[in-house]
């Protein structure tokens, strides 16, 4: 490895323990940018700013420069760098921007020979000097066996067209690390991306191709402590050339005058945290650079270089270079950043346009769930649920149904929730707000919760699982055996595992900015077609009653209007019958039928009328027993009973309900008559029950609006029904039968039940099989529907 050789004699001295004789017990406290030490591969000198006069050197001068630090102090700086060195820096300082900004400014020789590199800045009311071997080839020490200097103004140009050609942040921060690694030639670099809880994401990688990949791992936010990162908010670019080097302390340590610690942000040569090479050496790192990434003054992500073959002394040239390219990289990311989100966006409205279309085209929200795309498209998520037309819908990772009942009764009474405008409520952190989120976590850490109505409960909700589920941990116990470091457990992948579980417990990926704003729009959408479609219902309810009235009032005249020339026919077909010759058989014959015909279409006439009128009378509501509307019934069926002695079952008293006594009683009449007479069997059983609003119950076919309310049966274990038939029997004058078998009837009776029911505001649905028997089911009242 080039520069290893190169070392100054003294590499490897026990100075790397000395750090003001302190231990720090974890990162956070240790003062990072007051180390009082320099890396020991280069040498630092403070001046005063009006005399140049040395006021602190570091210790190791001696070996790197010839001078001894302790007699360097108080002496003008042209000791070090020759009286015209002295010159130039004045001048340098005269007219250069050199305020926390190191620049070079010349070159002197060293102890061994060796040309060395200064650069100078000032912080804090001092000057410091920094000394580093010179790595250029023109100097003999050739970085990389190259015979001149690369143009490194030429590579960064190629290199910033390239970053702004990219499309989405991914390609940019992998032309980013390609570029670094060209330029510097580390064994891996790595873009490290921020989360907003603090932890980061290996989001960029270039490597070489024998090193295990770490692109996608994801690593606490304790592994980069609190103060390194506000250093990183202050400097590109921190060189640390050879993580196992040895440190050289300030002599002396403090400022001899202010007696303050000397700040060492923007110094290169900054003697390393502890902790931080510990962590580098845990992690097999023998060198590193690291640059920042940053947004409006915040730390967006680092760019990590690690070498894993001994010390990497990058030149200064290069180092120029490449934090020219954090800059960069700094300024083009947000605009790939802001090309993608927009990429994502356009994406994302146009699965929410193929939902709107598809929604108004079938008119059915529920259709959402089905087909390509579905609403678990309209936002990266694991599931969602909606809350339509009385029932959830699900698709994808959701909770139960019981357990979305009690998260949407909560969510309704979120302020957000109550909120004028845009009542939407997301966290990424749903345990946080409900604490029965606990035992949701996995697949609802996040949600994101969009109320469809004010009033009425209707509502989507997407879930996002628990971020521990879905990403790749670097230090994951499974991934990596506990290995202590040099000081024990602690910043161990183990140890920084564990403590990182604990952090993100219970979170998911966040809900970006945009996607919130796009399911915003997409519920003004979804609510307008809402209104549009139960306008439309509306409309169409209106002119079904219009239309209903019109049928109700034309079969009323119709039928009383025929009645009076019918009973007419009847009487003359009588008369003519008495007149007519008995013996002329034919002749009486047809009279005969013609009296027949009559009489049934009376009967019909009669069952139009009965119809009609059950269509337009008032209900009269009233508290009624069902046992003694029942009894009553069957008291009526009763003299219509034959020899085969049905037997009739309650399985258990029938509660007391608002209804109409006699209209209930012509319910449970037809359907009675009906369960006797449609049966072959001598063991005639009809079972006259209900179920409890909230009792469990197959349900089969039930119709959506029926659920929430007691239902009401009347089961046969008759000739059955077939599933196709089962809407045709509710219709006026449809039988499945002929005339005559099964005792006849007019076809009308389950076409005034469901009038009659409908009347209550109720349902009425069939369950049966044929061979077996039929169910009846009915409920009585809409309005005892919980909403
Ligand atoms: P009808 O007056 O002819 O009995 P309904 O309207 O009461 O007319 O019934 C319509 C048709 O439904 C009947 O013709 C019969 O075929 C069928 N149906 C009604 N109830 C039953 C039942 N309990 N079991 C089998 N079939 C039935």
């Amino acid at each position: 490895m080039t520069g290893a050789t190169d070392l100054p004699s003294w590499h490897g001295q026990a100075y790397s323990t000395k750090r003001h004789g302190t231990s720090f017990a974890h990162c956070d406290s240790e003062p990072v940018q007051t180390p009082g030490c320099v890396q020991a591969h280069g040498a630092l000198i403070v001046l005063r700013p009006e005399t140049l006069v040395i006021s602190q050197a570091s210790e190791n001068t001696l070996a790197l420069l010839g001078h001894d630090a302790s007699a360097l102090l108080g002496q003008s700086v042209g000791v070090v760098v020759g009286a015209q060195g002295e010159e130039r820096l004045r001048t340098f300082l005269a007219v250069e921007p050199v305020e926390r900004n190191p620049l070079y400014v010349l070159s002197v020789p060293g102890a061994d020979g060796r040309l060395f590199d200064v650069t100078v800045h000032s912080n804090g009311g001092v000057l410091l000097l920094e000394f580093e071997a010179t790595l250029r080839p023109a100097q003999g020490t050739a970085e990389s066996g190259q015979s001149a200097e690369p143009d490194y103004y030429a590579l960064m140009r190629k290199s910033v067209v390239r970053m702004q050609g990219a499309r989405t942040l991914r390609e940019f921060c992998d032309i980013t690390v390609d570029e670094l690694r060209a330029m510097t030639g580390f064994d891996r670099v790595m873009v490290y991306k921020f989360h907003a809880d603090g932890h980061g994401e290996v989001f960029a990688e270039s490597r070489l191709d024998t090193l295990a990949p770490w692109l996608g791992l994801h690593y606490p936010a304790a592994d980069i402590p609190q103060p390194a990162r506000e250093v990183f908010k202050q400097i590109w670019l921190r060189p640390t050339p050879d993580v196992g080097g040895a440190l050289a302390e300030m002599v002396p340590l403090a400022d001899p005058v202010s007696n303050k610690p000397l700040v060492m942000t923007h110094c290169a040569l900054r003697g390393a945290s502890v902790m931080y090479t510990e962590y580098l050496q845990n992690m097999k790192v023998t060198a590193g650079l690291t640059l920042s990434i940053r947004q409006d003054g915040e730390l967006w992500g680092l760019i990590a270089c690690h070498h894993y073959a001994g010390p990497k002394f990058v030149s200064y040239p290069v180092r120029t270079a490449c934090e020219f390219l954090a800059q960069v990289a700094s300024l083009q990311r947000r605009s790939a950043e802001t090309r993608e989100q927009l990429e994502s966006r356009l994406r994302l409205e146009e699965v929410h346009r193929q939902l709107l279309a598809a929604a108004s085209h079938v008119g059915e929200l529920a259709d959402l769930f089905e087909g390509e795309p579905t609403l678990a498209d309209a936002v990266p998520c694991g599931g969602v649920a909606l809350f339509h037309a009385g029932r959830w819908w699900r698709l994808g990772e959701t909770p139960s149904d019981v357990d979305l009942d009690a998260l949407a009764a909560w969510v309704a009474m979120r302020p957000e929730f109550l909120a004028a405008t845009s009542p939407i409520y997301a966290t990424d952190h749903l345990a946080a707000d409900y604490p029965d989120g606990v035992a949701l976590a996995s697949v609802a850490s996040g949600l994101l919760a969009v109320p469809l109505s004010r009033t009425k409960r209707s509502l989507m909700f997407w879930f996002r699982p628990e971020t521990l589920r879905t990403i790749r941990w670097a230090g994951h116990p499974d991934d990596k055996p506990s290995v202590p470091g040099p000081n024990g457990a602690r910043l161990t992948p183990r140890a920084s595992f564990d403590l990182f579980q604990e952090s993100v417990r219970g979170r998911s990926a966040p809900w970006l900015m945009f996607e919130l704003d796009a399911i915003a729009r997409l519920r003004v959408a979804v609510l307008e077609l809402v209104v549009e479609r139960s306008e439309q219902l509306a409309v169409l309810n209106a002119d079904l009653l219009r239309s209903n009235e019109d049928l109700d009032a034309f079969a009323y005249v119709a039928s009383h209007d025929l009645k009076e020339p019918l009973r007419g026919i009847h009487k003359y077909a009588h008369q003519l019958q008495v007149r007519t010759d008995s013996t002329d058989a034919e002749a009486q014959r047809q009279l005969g039928g013609l009296m027949r015909l009559t009489l049934r279409m009376d009967s019909l006439l009669d069952s139009l009328l009965h119809f009609s009128r059950v269509g337009r009378v008032l209900l009269e509501l009233s508290q009624s027993d069902l046992n003694l509307v029942v009894a009553d019934a069957i008291e009526m069926v009763g003299s219509r009973l034959d020899a085969s002695k049905p037997e009739f079952v309650l399985p258990r008293p029938l509660p007391g309900i608002e209804c109409d006594w006699v209209r209930c009683r012509e319910i449970y009449v037809n359907l009675l008559s009906n369960a006797l007479k449609y049966s072959d069997r001598a063991d005639k059983r009809i079972e006259i029950g209900w179920i409890g609003a909230s009792e469990p119950h197959a349900r089969p076919l039930c119709p959506p609006d029926a659920l929430g309310q007691p239902i009401f049966y009347v089961r046969d274990n008759g000739i059955g029904i077939a599933a196709r038939h089962y809407e045709q029997v509710f219709k006026m004058f449809r039988r499945l039968h002929t005339r005559d078998t099964y005792g006849g009837g007019s076809g009308a009776g389950l076409a005034i039940v469901k009038k009659l029911v409908e009347r209550h505001r109720g349902r009425i649905w069939i369950d049966s099989e044929p061979g077996v028997g039929s169910t009846f089911y009915f409920t009585l009242s809409a309005d005892a529907r919980p909403e």
